[in-house]
Order: C-alpha cells, then sequence, then structure tokens
C-alpha cells in the first residue's frame, strides 16, 4: 500500500460502512462525508473523520463532485472509493479525482465512458463478438422511425432510456398501437431522471434470467472472472434476492459466459471490479446460444457479497490493492467455487402498500447470526432522501439448500420496529416452492405479488404476546406468577390494522394462560418469558416469538410480535392500560419528526376535545398536524409559530384534569 494511506469514501449506508471496515482492516485510514440527515450515522461513527458537505438532498451533497474532492484534498485523503450509486459511475468525477492528485479506487473515466451509455456499450460489445440482445441502438430518435425498428425486431418489444439505470425509462409494449405512447413515457422519464430522452429498442425475452459475470481487472492487463450470479429474483427489474453461483447454470454455459465476460473486460482495459449483465433465456435449461449482454456496471456492485461468500475473496481489498498499483492477488487458475450463496435486501418500505418507502426511527434492529451488511444504527432514523435499504443479509452453505434454509431463518429472526420492512415478503419468497427448486425467472415475483405480500392475520398466541405486553405482565419474575393469580383476568384493548381487538388474559397456576378475544378462546401452558422472548404450550406444541415495546411517531405506544417471520404491530388503544399510562405519553406531546412549527393552534388554559389540531409541523414540503389524543385541557405550550424542534422533544403539556 505504498501510495495509499487515507480514503476518502464518497458513499454512505451500509456500503460507506462496508468500505471502511476493509480499509480500516487493511490499515488505512477513512474520511466519511455526511449531509444533515447523516449527521449521526454509522458511516461517519466509523470513519477516522468525518466532512459535512451539505443539506440532505443528494443533489446538495452526495452528488457534489467538487466538494468532495475538495474535502478529501483538505483531509489529506489520497484515495477515493465511490462505492455504487452516487459519482460512482460519473466519469467527469473520476476526471476531477486525478486530476487533483487523488487516486480513484475504480475503473479509468475512459472505461466509464465507454460503458456508460446502454447503446454505445452494446456497439462496442457487438465488436468485441459478444452476443448482444437484438435490437436497434442508433442514434436516429425520431418516433416513426423507431415504431419502424420495433416492428422489424418483432413484437414485444423492450423501450429503454440507453443512459437509464436502476430500471428507470424502460417499457415493455407488446403491440404497435402502444408503441408511440410507451416510447414518449420512456423518454420523458430518461430526461427527467437522467437529463438524456435518447432510447434503444431491445426484443423482449420471455421468462428471462438475470445473470451477471464478476470481472476483476488490474492496470497491467490482466482480467480474470469470479463467476456468476443470479439474480432473477426482481420486482419492477429491481433486484430483490441476489445468489451465486447460478441454479441449473452448466460447466459448459459458464464458460461460454464468463469467456464472453472477460473477453470484454479486455476490450476497453477494464481495472478494478466490473460487471458484465446478461439477459438469459429461461424458458427451458440454459443454453449457450440463448444468452446476451445487457449492460455493464463500472463498479462495485451491492450483490458482491454473494461471490465473497463462494470465493472466499474480500472484493473491496481487491479494489484497493489494484487501485493502488498491485496486479490482480490471485490468477484465473486459483479460482474455485465454494458452496453456495445468498444475499436478501432488507428495506424500510410496505409491500402491503405498494412497497412504498416508509421513513422513521429504527425503534428496534435485531438480526439473527451469520453475515449482514448493515448502515444503520438502532436509534438511527430512515430518512426520505436516500434508497431505504436497513441492511443485506447474506447466508453461505455447503449446498443451495443449505444457504437457502440459512436465509429463511436469518429473515425469520429479523425484526424491526419503527419503520415498515419488506422482511415478511422475503421470508414468503424463501418458501416459494419455484424459488427453493431453482426455478427463477425475472417474473417470479410479479405473477405470485399477491401471495407474497398478503400478510397472514395474527394468531392467538401473538394476540396473547402483544396482550401481555400491554398489561406488563412479567412472567420472567418468577414471583410475578402467584402474584398474578389473584387478579383472576385482565382486559386489554388493542389495535391491529385499525382494527380493535378487545383481549382479556386470565392466568392460573402452574403459568397456565387463558386467552379470550373476538369470540375466541385459547388455552395456553408452560408459559415463560426470557428477555424479549415469550413461549408457551399450544395444544402439546411448543410456540414462541419475540416482543418489542417502542414509542411511536405520535408519541404513543406500540408493540411489535414477531412470529415465524412475520411482524404485527399493535398500538394499544386504551389510554388507561397500563402501559401507555406508566409512560406518561398521554400528558404530553411529543414532536413526531424533525422540522418546523409552522402552526400552533393552542394556548396554556384552553380546553381541546380529543382529536383537536394542536399545531402543524413542516419539514421537506411535508406538513404534519398534530392532534390531542383525548379530550383535555392544555397546561403548557413549549414552542412557538416558526420554532424549529426536533424529533421526540415535547411540544404541548395537558393537565391532569379537565377543569382549571
Ligand atoms: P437498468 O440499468 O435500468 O437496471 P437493465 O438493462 O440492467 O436496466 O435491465 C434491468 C432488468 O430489466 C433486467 O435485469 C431484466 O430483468 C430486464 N430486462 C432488460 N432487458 C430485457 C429484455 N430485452 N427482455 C426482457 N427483460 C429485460
Amino acid at each position: 500500500m505504498a501510495r495509499l494511506k487515507k480514503i476518502l469514501v464518497a458513499n454512505r449506508g451500509e456500503i460507506a460502512c462496508r468500505i471502511i471496515k476493509t480499509a480500516h482492516k487493511m490499515g488505512l485510514e477513512c474520511v466519511a462525508v455526511y449531509s444533515d440527515a447523516d449527521r449521526d450515522a454509522l458511516h461517519v461513527q466509523m470513519a477516522d473523520q468525518a466532512v459535512y458537505i451539505g443539506p440532505s438532498p443528494a443533489a446538495q451533497s452526495y452528488l457534489l463532485m467538487e466538494r468532495i474532492v475538495e474535502a478529501a484534498l483538505e483531509t489529506g485523503a489520497n484515495a477515493i472509493h465511490p462505492g455504487y450509486g452516487f459519482l460512482a459511475e460519473n466519469p467527469g468525477f473520476v476526471d476531477l479525482a486525478e486530476g487533483a492528485g487523488l487516486v480513484f479506487i475504480g475503473p479509468s473515466a475512459d472505461a466509464m465512458r465507454k460503458m456508460g451509455l446502454k447503446d454505445a456499450a452494446k456497439k462496442l460489445m457487438e465488436q468485441a463478438g459478444v452476443p448482444v440482445v437484438p435490437g436497434y441502438h442508433g442514434d436516429n430518435q425520431e418516433a416513426d422511425f423507431l415504431a419502424r425498428q420495433a416492428e422489424k425486431i418483432g413484437y414485444p418489444v423492450l423501450i429503454k432510456a440507453r443512459a437509464g439505470g436502476g430500471g428507470k425509462g424502460m417499457r415493455e409494449v407488446t403491440a404497435p398501437n402502444e408503441f408511440h405512447q410507451a416510447l414518449a413515457s420512456a423518454q420523458r422519464e430518461g430526461q427527467a431522471s437522467f437529463g438524456d430522452p435518447c432510447v434503444l429498442i431491445e426484443k423482449l425475452i420471455s421468462s428471462p434470467r438475470h445473470i451477471e459475470v464478476q470481472i476483476f481487472g488490474d492496470n497491467f492487463g490482466n482480467v480474470i472472472h469470479l463467476f456468476e450470479r443470479d439474480c432473477s429474483l426482481q420486482r419492477r427489474h429491481q433486484k430483490v434476492i441476489e445468489e451465486a453461483p447460478a441454479p441449473g447454470m452448466s460447466q459448459q454455459m459458464r464458460d461460454a459466459m464468463t469467456k464472453a465476460a472477460v473477453r470484454a473486460a479486455k476490450a476497453i482495459n477494464y481495472s478494478g471490479a466490473g460487471t458484465m449483465e446478461f439477459i438469459v433465456d429461461g424458458t427451458s435449461a440454459l443454453s449457450v446460444d440463448r444468452f446476451w449482454f445487457m449492460e455493464m456496471n463500472t463498479r462495485l456492485q451491492v450483490e458482491h457479497p454473494v461471490t465473497e461468500a463462494i470465493t472466499g475473496h474480500d472484493l473491496v481489498e481487491w479494489q484497493i490493492r489494484v487501485a493502488a498499483g498491485e496486479p490482480l492477488p490471485q490468477t484465473q487458475n486459483q479460482q474455485k467455487i465454494t458452496g453456495h450463496a445468498f444475499e436478501a435486501r432488507l428495506y424500510a418500505e410496505d409491500p402491503a402498500n405498494g412497497f412504498t418507502p416508509s421513513t422513521g426511527t429504527l425503534a428496534y434492529l435485531g438480526f439473527g447470526g451469520g453475515r449482514k451488511d448493515i448502515g444503520v444504527v438502532q436509534g438511527g432514523r430512515v430518512s426520505p432522501f436516500y434508497d431505504p435499504m436497513i441492511a443485506k443479509i447474506i447466508t453461505h452453505g455447503s449446498t443451495r439448500s443449505e444457504a437457502l434454509a440459512k436465509l429463511r431463518a436469518g429473515l425469520a429472526q429479523t425484526h424491526v420496529a419503527g419503520v415498515k420492512t419488506n422482511a415478511a415478503f422475503l421470508y414468503a419468497l424463501c418458501e416459494d416452492d419455484d424459488f427453493n427448486a431453482g426455478n427463477v425467472d425475472t417474473g417470479l415475483i410479479g405473477h405470485k405479488i399477491k401471495a407474497l405480500t398478503t400478510l397472514p392475520p395474527p394468531d392467538g398466541f401473538v394476540i396473547l404476546c402483544a396482550a401481555i405486553s400491554a398489561l406488563k405482565l412479567d412472567f420472567a419474575d418468577p414471583y410475578s406468577g402467584w402474584r398474578l393469580w389473584g387478579e383472576a383476568r385482565h382486559g386489554v384493548e388493542l389495535v391491529f390494522n385499525k382494527q380493535l381487538i378487545s383481549a382479556s388474559v386470565s392466568i392460573g397456576p402452574d403459568r397456565n394462560v387463558q386467552l379470550r378475544y373476538d369470540g375466541a378462546e385459547l388455552a395456553l401452558e408452560n408459559i415463560d418469558q426470557h428477555e424479549n422472548r415469550i413461549s408457551a404450550l399450544v395444544n402439546g406444541v411448543v410456540v414462541g416469538a419475540e416482543i418489542i415495546n417502542y414509542r411511536t411517531r405520535l408519541g404513543s405506544y406500540a408493540i411489535s410480535v414477531l412470529r415465524n417471520g412475520h411482524t404485527f404491530v399493535f398500538d394499544v388503544a386504551d389510554p388507561l392500560a397500563p402501559g401507555v399510562l406508566e409512560a406518561n405519553s398521554d400528558d404530553e406531546i411529543v414532536s413526531p419528526m424533525t422540522g418546523v412549527v409552522s402552526i400552533v393552534d393552542v394556548k396554556p388554559g384552553d380546553v381541546v376535545e380529543a382529536g383537536a389540531r394542536l399545531l402543524v409541523i413542516e419539514a421537506m414540503k411535508m406538513e404534519l398536524a398534530v392532534t390531542a389524543p383525548r379530550a383535555c385541557r392544555v397546561s403548557e405550550v413549549l414552542c412557538a409559530e416558526m420554532d424549529p424542534v426536533e424529533e421526540g422533544a415535547v411540544m404541548v403539556r395537558f393537565a391532569k384534569d379537565l377543569e382549571g
């Protein structure tokens, strides 16, 4: 590492943390950059130094190349790692960094330019003898001309923004009469997202699989491949679960694909980590004449950990070594696949609600064993400004089924409270028969989306867990048993999915419990509690769940119960329930988010009805009205209009009673 001592990581979240980990392992110092929203972020805590680069929106911080290069020079960093996303594939950033005398940990600006636009990349690949999807990728962008090209290719076709990424600017067209409208909307999206309305047209491959090859080059003309990854489990062209190697891959097919990938990388003198993405006909067994180059990603991929798991290499370490001027650490002949690996992307989003991002404070974060690449901490926030990925869960096993069983087990133990996540959706995927059999294609999730996103209702045991938590019954305390018997029956009201559940819990001797709710009855024996976990015998079968109690954005209490890979969130309905009363949340109102108070409706002495608006807070064009949780008399107002407030700050206090 003669040339590299200190690396500036021009990114955030899990990938910034991932890079810092390896750099530290190699004895290198790291400089983090951060925006307003990331002041307390994990990558900032992990780095040796951190530089503030601007407001939360990426365009005012993580995309400011000059500011980032300046931060590197200010802190004496001599290299920049871009991670993925943001500036990672921006050749202008490479030029700027290198012009300032910094080492860019990635390929040359020239290689990026060659592969940056999908149409140019395809032409280049054709020249290098790599099969590309049949289609039109020329300069003529005239609508009628493109429509004729689509006819020539044969419907169905796919229109793609040539500057596209992340599935944006892509439109499937099944018939000629839909062409013009689809073209216009792809062009609009290309212009809006990438500032480039140009498109290419491709044959739409039916039941395709996405298989990509990891390649690695150095500055001495060496290029090797590190096998393939299958990323066919996608939702709207975005990867959900990735694996390596690809299921059903034959040696012949692997040879053909990896040879094409290495040839393509050599054609552009590629150095560093890169990925050749191919689309593969998945209608039957993989066949060497039915795979086509789609695009090259000139950076580290999100899903690189599955390759690390089956090869045993640290790809970030390889990137740093190559950038420092060392030759590739190993040759092609030394490469070997060991076992099978999966990666699942855990997102803060709501699958039941069209996968809308779910922002908020991570009240609790719990995971199973094995590798997790995480970029957040418990108590931290998922902000609306960036990709809402919470973590990547990576498993490795000697066989595919062993690695998949580990992934399922890992997801079953993934418990996130405070924001909604796709954990149950990922868990349901792990139970899917086709996925288990290796019958994957990019349409699998779409075809089964309903089943994969329909949550089972909470069963009796889950309701019991929520009731125990709301009632603050403590079965871990050896004395609580007999202290509780006396009070024969405890009633509680819970809210699940906006529905009221009235439940009662009766405790008998020997830790036997009777639960009644909504006309149902459940008898449980041997109830046992250990920290957050509750278990019991139901009809002779042991059942268990994990319970987390937390304060919501609006200051009330919620209970999150994790059982069989599903998380059920309950609100405690009755403000007089012990849990809520003890927490005193009913006597004050805290700010649900950081922002500015735009309206204050009340003053001390006012008597308001339940649901009345107390004040309005504004943040990032979002307005939130804060209302009274019950009829009450205001005793104190601790903020004024235009005051900035922090999430969690007390804003209004109520008197104990309505009369003054
Ligand atoms: P982006 O750069 O926006 O991610 P890609 O070109 O990598 O776009 O394609 C993303 C995904 O779209 C692929 O993984 C695949 O699922 C699907 N796709 C791309 N090209 C085709 C095609 N010709 N036929 C069918 N599906 C395709």
